[in-house]
């Protein structure tokens, strides 16, 4: 195991959050892109397999029986950007940092899953996959994020909610205990895995997701078939066309002309493929290749239709990298990524700051038109207008990114950031669209529901693991 070991140090009062990276280290704090007021912490532990992850919980869990504790905050690859990365809500949490735990156990490419711990970065995976009948359900974050952290938030792959990939757990519980839910492979038999995602009798997997349960040291991901053919046709409209826009890929979406994995980018977010002063759409179309092509004629005719508001984009608006990106490709240089970030994943965190405002809203054009407006007079101070990208989810919803970037050594900027922040929660929350994932200064309010405070009290009846966002 390597530790960072730090100082237990008390509560600092109300410090500034434009604290340098530098400082922070000093500090012993986990410097994050997001400029949180940040937290101590006692020491980040990195264990470097399940069983030393059983041995620290152990220890931690009798320390919690006698008296006062370091609450354990367990991290994959801790690249949470935006929300907190790998800081935890609360100060004096330890910090359980997994990215030691790197193998993938185990691919089956005819029953289509893969076991990998919380260390194995989407890049990896999606490498080992290069050239099979299957791949993976990529997001559009860094290829050297976790596939498991990403799953236990609830996290939007390209094709489909990252909660879908996700079949079974292997659990370290607060007691050392070692456990599994969901579906796993039967080890003992000869016979061709079936993958039941809800294994069988009560279905335990989405108790540990969004949740600050119980360590996970691997994880059964599903993987999809790999298609044919794959085509991502990219569209513009006009600012003033986004109720219209919106309406007509709901119409397509609910009619299944498309699949329900259209992403919309507004003008600052559609610079980074080459766009100027309109809104770009990302349609992607997969499988047999005759029916892609079928579909995109289709849709070009229905985007050539009188009244119609969108015209279609050239190819460099959805480039190779795109594309690769819908065929589960691996991308060793994370070119897409370092494109969206304008930096790589490892300098994030102390280069950039950004923060993310995470709403899901109806997929409906006046009420996406309104969540834009809402967007634009939330901005606070000198804030620049953010990039935001919307994930069609299915026919009924549509999720909002909007990504707030600032100068993260200007107080000033850090401070205006925040405070649009603040206000996009307050805006977006009366408006009765929430966050589906939170950040570290937005918890979800605790208790929420009977059902799980008494769940929560039989996992970690001693606190041994720290609050998490959810
Ligand atoms: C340009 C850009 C694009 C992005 N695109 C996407 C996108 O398309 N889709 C998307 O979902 N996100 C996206 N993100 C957001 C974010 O970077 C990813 O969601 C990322 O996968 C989360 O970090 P991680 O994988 O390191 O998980 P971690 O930070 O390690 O884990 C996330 C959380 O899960 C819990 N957790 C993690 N591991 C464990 C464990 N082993 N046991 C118990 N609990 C655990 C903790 O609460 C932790 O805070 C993007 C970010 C940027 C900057």
């Amino acid at each position: 195991m390597s530790t960072a070991p730090g100082t237990s140090a008390p509560s600092p009062a109300a410090p500034a959050r434009a604290e340098t990276a530098a400082e922070a280290e000093a500090g012993h704090r986990i410097i994050e892109s997001g400029r949180f007021r940040p937290r101590w912490v006692a020491e980040v532990l990195r264990p470097g397999d399940a069983d030393e992850v059983a041995s620290i919980v152990r220890e931690t869990a009798r320390r919690a029986a006698v008296g006062p504790h370091s609450p354990l905050h367990p991290v994959s690859t801790g690249r949470n950007w935006g929300l907190g990365s790998g800081s935890p809500v609360e100060e004096g949490a330890t910090v359980l940092d997994l990215s030691l735990l790197d193998r993938i156990r185990a691919i089956d490419l005819r029953a289509g899953y893969a076991v990998v711990e919380p260390g194995v970065t989407q890049g990896e995976l999606a490498g080992r996959l290069s050239g099979s009948e299957r791949m993976l359900n990529l997001t559009g974050a860094s290829q050297h994020t976790s596939v498991l952290g990403n799953i236990l938030e609830r996290g939007v792959g390209l094709h489909r909610a990252r909660a879908e990939d996700l079949a079974g757990l292997e659990l370290v519980l607060s007691d050392g205990t070692f456990t599994r839910c969901g579906w796993w492979p039967d080890e003992r038999s000869d016979h061709a895995d079936t993958v039941q995602p809800h294994g069988r009798g009560p279905s335990l997997n989405h108790v540990f997701t969004q949740s600050a349960m119980a360590v996970v040291t691997a994880a059964v991901v599903r993987l999809l078939p790999r298609p044919e053919a794959v085509r991502v046709l990219p569209l513009t409209f006009a600012e003033a066309e986004l109720p219209a826009a919106v309406d007509v890929l709901r119409s397509w979406t609910a009619q299944r002309l498309i699949p329900a994995t259209a992403k919309i980018y507004n003008p600052v977010a559609a610079r980074t493929y080459g766009v100027e002063d309109r809104w770009l759409v990302h349609i992607c179309l997969t499988g047999d290749p005759g029916l892609v092509a079928a579909r995109s004629r289709l849709v070009a005719e229905r985007v050539g239709g009188h009244g119609s508001p969108f015209v279609a984009a050239p190819p460099h608006t959805a480039d190779d990298h795109v594309h690769g990106a819908y065929a589960g490709l691996p991308d060793p240089d994370d070119t897409l990524f370092r494109r969206k970030a304008g930096c790589c994943a490892r300098c994030l965190d102390t280069a950039r700051g950004l923060l993310m405002f995470l709403p899901v809203v109806p997929f409906d054009g006046s009420a996406v038109a309104r969540a834009s407006e809402l967007i634009a007079t939330a901005l606070e101070g000198g804030t620049a207008a953010p990039g935001v990208t919307m994930n069609v989810l299915d026919a009924d919803t549509i999720d909002h990114v909007v990504t707030l970037g600032f100068p993260p050594r200007d107080a000033r900027s850090v401070d205006d950031a925040h405070r649009t922040l603040d206000r996009l929660h307050r805006s977006f929350a009366a408006a009765g669209h929430h966050p589906y994932r939170p950040d570290i200064d937005h918890p979800l309010p605790r208790p929420h529901g009977v059902l799980l405070q008494r769940i929560g009290r039989v996992l970690d009846p001693d606190g041994v693991f720290a609050r998490g966002r959810f």
